[in-house]
């Protein structure tokens, strides 16, 4: 992803639009600050990703992953090396086993919940007490404002819940794939909320 062009306020053509809504409409402006930072924060986090496979610590991470996978792999097949290694190479052999021990227990913590694109949850270790990772904690921290949706039992609620759903797209508070399935459920709600009636029916007086 290429970093965005920003103007002399530090916004994209899109953010500009947006804070001079924000200023026409008295909207709390911290939202707008909140919304760049986010935006610059995921743009650094994007070209971090792409500049890394090409660094020293990149290539030193993949030989240690590699060498790692190679050891265990060794000891599964011939587990009596293990001992050898440890009589003959034990500081070698110590650093390996507190990589697998180390590996074990961070594979046993609680994990992350949060749902990435892709679907599938982060995975990475959760803060003691949280729901999210350390990263993921922070990101909801910064998020402008939560998704909430009104009780969708009438046509005007649906519009409501579909302006939101926009907006969502627009500030980046919702997921494409989030809106995806919204707008389908949306869908679904138009097309019952003739169908449904939830006022206490009407008792006919019976004639006397
Ligand atoms: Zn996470």
């Amino acid at each position: 992803m290429p970093k965005s062009i920003e103007n002399h306020n530090g916004f994209t053509e899109e953010e500009e639009r947006l804070w001079d809504e924000t200023v026409e409409t008295g909207e709390d402006m911290r939202r707008m600050f909140n919304m760049r930072d986010e935006r610059r924060r995921r743009e650094r986090e994007e070209e971090l990703k792409e500049q890394w496979p090409s660094t020293e610590a990149a290539r030193l991470f993949t030989q240690l992953g590699e060498a790692f996978t190679a050891c265990q792999k060794l000891l599964e097949r011939n587990p009596a090396i293990e001992a050898t290694a440890r009589l003959a190479d034990g500081e070698r052999h110590d650093v390996f086993t507190m990589l697998r021990d180390n590996l074990e227990k961070a594979n046993r913590a609680p994990r992350c919940e949060y749902p990435r694109s892709g679907g599938r949850p982060c995975r990475a270790p959760k803060v003691r007490g949280q729901k999210y990772c350390c990263m993921h904690v922070a990101m909801e921290a910064v998020r402008p404002t939560k998704f909430s949706l009104p009780a969708l039992d009438d046509a005007n609620s649906i519009q409501v819940a579909l302006n939101k759903t926009a907006q969502g797209l627009v500030d980046g508070t919702l997921e494409e794939k989030v809106a995806t399935k919204l707008a389908y459920v949306l869908q679904v709600a138009m097309s019952n909320v003739d169908k449904v009636n939830f006022e206490p029916e009407e008792v006919e007086e019976s004639a006397s």
